[in-house]
């Protein structure tokens, strides 16, 4: 942790103002603790993180942590080319000039992969995960000057509110208990002149994920020890793998092919996919089997949770199977 984040942050049970209580190390703060002036909470720094998740006693959000925990440690690889490419058409139509400057959130940050890819445009990122891949994330950005990370709940952030330009969440506020909830809580912490990008499972072209995968994870896979979901997860990978590049992957590279998306099975997302390596193969199907909680939300659900909070925004469906939106504030 550098000295420089705490003035973004407050205490999440009142929010008095956080001080070093004790600490070694400087300029990168690897142990000791925050204490808040008013309540007199503690909030332990543990391997160069500052923990604020300590509290929880929701056995959902608990596991949450976990699952996800383990599976971005199990994949904590950084492909940095292929990432660039992937968070831009995330985060469409911001670019990097619209980036430069800014002071950032990263809500969901996982391993840390958009923070490495975002880091040179801004002025400050901070990157927040729930689960233990903040420590993933911590080695992958302890490096560069301008990145911070902190272990938080979306929910109860220790964030001073209205201090981000720009706040970007992927493939993460649909694991959530309350989308709705969530969705507000970015807000909060937005500037008055900012902006946030989400991108969010669709339910519309979903129906056979919602009715056939989806019961598959609630009612079995996530009750599973991560270890033996990651084992299920290489094997479908070993069955998907080849039908991807075999054929999906064709009808991307050769003009000819084209027509025939038209009748292969889910196409545009399948194709879109079908560039990624293994391993990343691996972790999307990962993800879809350990998440304790997931939403596929309609576009007019999607719609009312981002009007609640702004009149401005701008919503594209990605893949035809997600939501990708910026909304003004
Ligand atoms: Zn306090």
């Amino acid at each position: 942790m550098k000295k420089r984040l705490l003035s973004y942050l407050y205490c999440p049970h009142c929010n008095g103002e956080l001080h070093l209580s004790k600490h070694m190390d400087e300029p990168e703060i690897l142990a000791g603790s925050l204490l808040c002036g008013t309540c007199q909470q503690q909030y332990e720094i543990t391997n160069g993180v500052p923990i604020f998740t300590r509290f929880y006693k929701d056995h959902k959000i608990k596991l949450t942590a976990q699952n996800f925990g383990y599976s971005w440690q199990k994949f904590s690889k950084i492909n940095k080319g292929f990432y660039k490419k992937q968070f831009f058409d995330w985060i469409k139509p911001v670019n990097e000039n619209f980036l430069k400057g800014k002071v950032v959130l990263d809500a969901g940050c996982g391993k840390g992969r958009h923070l490495m890819t975002i880091s040179p445009y801004v002025k400050e990122v901070i990157g927040v995960d729930i689960s233990d891949s903040v420590f993933v994330a911590y080695n992958n950005t302890k490096h560069l000057p301008n990145v911070h990370i902190i272990q938080a709940d979306l929910n109860y952030l220790p964030l001073k509110d209205e201090i981000f330009d720009y706040v970007y969440s992927i493939g993460v506020v649909h694991h959530t208990e309350s989308p709705k909830t969530t969705i507000y809580n970015l807000h909060k912490k937005t500037k008055k002149s900012g902006s946030i990008s989400l991108w969010i499972y669709g339910k519309e072209n979903n129906e056979w994920i919602v009715y056939c995968i989806d019961p598959v994870r609630k009612f079995l896979t996530h009750y599973m020890p991560p270890e033996i979901i990651h084992i299920i997860s290489f094997l479908l990978t070993l069955l998907l793998f080849p039908i991807l590049k075999i054929i999906y992957l064709p009808t991307v590279k050769f003009k000819i092919l084209q027509p025939l998306g038209k009748v292969l099975f889910y196409h545009a997302y399948l194709s879109y996919i079908s560039e990624f390596d293994f391993t990343e193969i691996n972790s999307i199907i990962c993800d879809h089997l350990v998440a304790p909680v997931s939403h596929y939300l309609s576009k007019k659900e999607v719609e009312d949770m981002v009007s609640i909070n702004s009149s401005k925004s701008n919503l594209e469906w990605h893949n035809k199977n997600s939501w990708r939106i910026l909304i003004a504030k």
